[in-house]
């Protein structure tokens, strides 16, 4: 509700979950004049019948400002003052350069979120029982873990929004441990 206000629909704030119809400017020449949307605050997501779509916060970023996947989370960071996802330390890593589409296809179609979430967190649980990364590396790594765990658990993204999260992440963080070790060895 918060980003549709902020993007000038016609949505009331401080609704609480009471849904509410708005017209969507996303199809057709943008005037919508039988408002065609509805926000379900529950879910945090919108749906709109003339698109056949629905939207979560990501979702809509991405469709208003043409953006990539990791660029409209940059973007929702900084539009709500959220702390960023926490895999870059002042780097801006390959957000810019991974495409999302990159990154789904060498996700497993045969697993669920589910899945990504226990390879991750067993390869976390390695490498704190290993004692041979930085604990502030650490720390932020099982930080990252949680908030896409919890974002999912909440509904604030989807199961194939996360999947795409724990994936990145741990790839980010596979490479980070091997040039770590790739240092130590020279
Ligand atoms: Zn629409």
């Amino acid at each position: 509700v918060d980003l549709l206000v902020d993007y000038g629909y016609a949505i009331r704030p401080g609704g609480g979950d009471r849904e509410q119809q708005f017209s969507c400017d996303l199809h057709g020449d943008g005037r919508d004049v039988k408002p065609s949307a509805r926000v379900y605050p529950e879910t945090n997501s919108w749906y709109c019948w003339a698109c056949s779509k629905s939207r979560d916060l990501i979702d809509t970023v991405r469709d208003k400002e043409d953006l990539g996947f990791m660029e409209s989370i940059d973007l929702l960071e900084k539009k709500f003052g959220l702390s960023p996802l926490p895999w870059e330390d002042g780097e801006t890593y390959e957000r810019k350069t991974t495409p999302k589409e990159e990154i789904l296809s060498t996700l497993n179609p045969q697993k669920t979120f589910q899945d990504d979430k226990t390879r991750l967190e067993t390869f976390l649980g390695t490498l704190t029982a290993e004692r041979s990364s930085p604990l502030k590396s650490l720390l932020t790594w099982w930080e990252a873990f949680d908030k896409i765990a919890f974002w999912v658990f909440k509904e604030k993204i989807s199961e194939m929004d996360g999947r795409l999260l724990m994936t990145s992440l741990r790839t980010e963080i596979q490479k980070r441990v091997k040039e770590a070790a790739e240092c130590s060895t020279k």
